[in-house]
């Protein structure tokens, strides 16, 4: 049986990621048009019932050409001057853009760090989900002021690919300067050939993206195919398309080149393997009641603790076991251990009394467990 493209429009949570020549011109800045057309999109997405996050590069490009700087490539501390420049007018500008729409935007910067270590993954994915749910649009970029070399992304295509499966987004799309994945690359070889679909990235696709980071463009080929690894084994498809055109989404819809890469998995089940693998670094034993509030796929509530062990910080992995001692599961706690052997027990409710700072209402909560 044919694999199913994925269609945009049935999309549940949908990263657009925005290259910095779509959105910045050399000469005359800010791409107004283009970002209007793109809010269309937004609206026409949003309307459709899917959440929109849009991680825009452009920091960079928008304040190299405020501060005057001079072509060529930049030393890194320029670069982080224009971003620092830079990222607060390409904020304004998706905050206005939007705004005539009625939408509010939401600025997030991100590091590298802030996706590896999980206390810091788990506050940024609560935030996010919680904009989300509020209606928001998150515009994600790069902290590329904080950013040093050894520890950024340094493209925006991996870190898109990372938010992607932070918020279990089931679709990304690249808006690129390329209309696809081609079996070599089109402007050397004539017969190269685009891929509508790639259902797995199989070392013989890895060799077809060419070399690795010696282009000048930050995301070239390679870097977008290591951003569609991350995003598949996370359970999101992902399609590089040009984006060059108005309103790419909605030309997207109608059925415009790109190339689609299949997600492995359901976002969610992805997540749930990536949480399971995990070795546990304590263990909350629960009580009858708590049990079958698991089973039900309910949170842990700090009420249904009876015993805490282990020695863990907020969001490491820790185990669930049983009133017997049977192993239940396991998932990403939101407390230190001392803190949870101070509100086991408790209701949740008297957390803030208890601790002297009010947290969250869960030990684990249900998206970050296996049952
Ligand atoms: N974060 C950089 C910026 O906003 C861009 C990184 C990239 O182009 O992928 O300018």
């Amino acid at each position: 049986m044919a694999p199913l493209t994925p269609d945009i429009t049935r999309a549940r949570r949908l990263v657009i990621k925005i290259g910095s020549a779509l959105l910045v011109d050399r000469k005359s800045g800010l791409k107004t048009d283009w970002l209007k057309a793109l809010a269309e999109d937004v609206v026409a997405t949003k309307a459709r019932g899917t959440d929109v996050i849009i991680v825009s590069s452009g920091s960079i490009a928008l304040g190299r050409g405020v501060l005057g700087l001079p072509a060529g490539t930049l030393s890194l501390e320029q670069s982080q001057a224009a971003a620092a420049v830079g990222q607060i007018r390409l904020a304004r500008a998706y905050e206005e853009v939007l705004a005539q729409h009625g939408l509010t935007t939401a600025q997030i910067l991100v590091t590298l760090e802030d996706t590896e270590d999980r206390r810091r993954y788990l506050n940024s994915r609560a935030t996010m989900e919680t904009l989300l749910g509020l209606g928001v649009v998150p515009i994600v970029n790069e902290n590329d002021t904080v950013a040093t070399d050894e520890i950024r992304f340094g493209d925006n295509d991996r870190l898109a690919a990372q938010i992607s499966v932070t918020i279990g987004a089931d679709q990304l799309v690249l808006l690129s300067d390329v209309d696809g994945f081609y079996s070599a690359n089109p402007a050397v070889e004539p017969d190269a050939r685009r891929f509508d679909l790639v259902e797995r990235i199989t070392p013989e696709i890895e060799a077809m993206a060419g070399d690795p980071v010696s282009e000048h463009s930050k995301g070239g080929m390679k870097t977008k195919l290591i951003a569609a690894k991350t995003a598949v084994a996370g359970g999101c498809a992902m399609a590089i398309m040009k984006g060059s055109i108005d309103c790419p989404i909605t030309a997207l819809a109608a059925g415009a080149p790109c190339t689609w890469f299949l997600a492995q998995a359901d976002p969610q089940v992805a997540r749930k393997r990536w949480i399971a693998a995990m070795k546990p670094r304590g263990r909350l034993q629960v009580d009858a009641g708590a049990v079958t509030a698991l089973r039900a796929g309910k949170s842990l509530l700090p009420a249904g603790v009876v015993h805490v062990s282990g020695d863990f910080e907020r969001g490491d992995p820790v185990a669930i076991a049983g009133p017997a001692g049977e192993a239940l599961g396991q998932g990403l706690v939101r407390y230190t251990c001392v803190e949870a052997k101070a509100i086991a027990g408790h209701h949740s409710g008297d957390i803030a009394q208890i601790l002297g700072y009010a947290g969250r209402a869960a030990l684990i909560h249900r998206d970050d467990m296996v049952v």
